[in-house]
């Protein structure tokens, strides 16, 4: 028997909110395909071209030092221990280096939660790198490290996201969000709790930064815990506007004390609903990013037809999921053909989603995009 969804697909394709009852019910709902089909049509509306964009940086995890523990993370290590390291400036500056000549235009640079750390030591880092590199865009430190810097240096949110823009960072990524609901988070993790992570990225956005959102689900939550995260972005995101993107994915087991533990994973089916869910629920939001490098290449590609617009970074390093097994590769011109044969053109973008153009980058591509009129007309049948 068919799930009796379509009113709510119906209510989406109108214009109209959904409630988090209708968001349970998708997420509950087995017709996978027909929610599918919704998130692609409000997506094409959303983002209305033929485009899907991917961005050129690195992931700088500058410390693997961390002051406290989550259960599903095989990165840290606790201060003290022997295979505990900070990158230098020198190291830093040698990977952005690299990641201009593959034609990047920013880091993600996030680490672990250093007892050491006070607000100084961050400005100092983003001042060296701005004062070098004053195009390049830092989108760096997730709400658990700015709580980290609060609990260090006394100040409160906004203060601290303040001074930080002054030292030139450009934008925070959505990190740390894990499921957005205390009763999941304390069961896994003690760094900062919902309303914690929920009031950074509000200052985030008072002070005139932008961020993502994140989501990491299947670390022993459940449905109705996925829709009040999904409920708490949407809210801030009414009161703020500041979210560019939402970005879910699937917890990675491997080398994690929870991964031992979690007997059942989500399933590639539940990782499309969840992308197609968030495209139609997150109303506020304009852009939903496939994780290809959680969920493989093949996946990744697949999210495209089911709401997402974005296929986020080509991932020169990543060290935090890749320790938990996540260790999918892609250089750029993969990238550009798994998003052309889905259907799109490939678009480099920066991190305020502005198109980037480079000479001679339609040389790296081998054959010509699927034309999408073709891919949809076999869909609507
Ligand atoms: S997820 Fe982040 S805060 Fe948690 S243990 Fe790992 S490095 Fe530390």
């Amino acid at each position: 028997m068919r799930d009796n969804i379509q009113p709510i697909l119906d209510k989406a394709l109108a214009g109209e909110r959904l409630n988090t009852d209708a968001c349970t019910a998708l997420l509950e709902s087995n017709d996978f395909v027909r929610i599918g089909l919704a998130a692609d049509e409000i997506r094409l509306r959303k983002n209305p071209s033929d485009v899907v964009t991917y961005i050129i940086d690195r992931n700088i995890n500058y410390t693997n030092v961390c002051n406290v523990v989550c259960t599903f993370c095989a990165f840290y290590r606790r201060p003290g221990k022997p295979d505990t390291y900070v990158h230098s400036i020198d190291e830093i500056c040698k990977r952005i280096d690299e990641t201009i000549a593959l034609g990047g235009t920013g880091v993600l640079m996030q680490g672990g939660l250093h007892p050491d750390f006070n607000i100084e030591w961050y400005e100092d880092l983003l001042r060296t790198l701005h004062a070098q590199y004053p195009t390049f865009q830092l989108h760096c430190f997730s709400p658990p490290e700015i709580h980290n810097i609060h609990l260090i240096s006394g100040l409160d949110y906004e203060t601290i996201m303040r001074r930080l823009k002054d030292a030139g960072l450009n934008s925070l990524p959505g990190g740390g969000g894990e499921i957005l609901d205390d009763e999941v988070r304390k069961r896994v993790s003690t760094k900062c709790t919902t309303q914690e992570w929920l009031d950074v990225m509000r200052a985030v956005h008072k002070v005139g930064l932008i961020s993502t959102a994140t989501m990491m689900f299947g670390i022993g939550d459940r449905i109705e815990h996925r829709v009040r995260h999904l409920e708490r972005i949407r809210d801030v995101q009414d009161e703020t506007g500041g979210f560019t993107a939402f970005i879910p994915w699937t917890f990675q087991r491997e080398n994690t004390a929870l991964g031992r533990k979690i007997t059942q994973e989500p399933t590639g089916i539940d990782y499309l609903k969840m992308v197609a869910v968030s495209r139609l629920f997150l109303d506020n939001i304009q852009h939903i990013q496939a994780s290809w490098l959680t969920q493989g290449l093949k996946l990744g590609q697949t999210a495209l037809r089911f709401g997402a617009d974005d296929m986020g970074s080509i991932m020169i390093e990543e060290n935090v999921v890749s320790a938990a097994g996540a260790n999918t590769c892609a250089n750029e011109a993969e990238l550009r053909y798994q998003i052309r044969e889905a259907g799109f053109k490939p678009q480099q973008r920066d991190i305020l989603y502005n198109y980037v153009d480079r000479d001679g980058i339609d040389q790296i591509d081998k054959s010509d995009s699927t034309p999408l009129k073709k891919l949809s007309v076999a869909f609507a049948d």
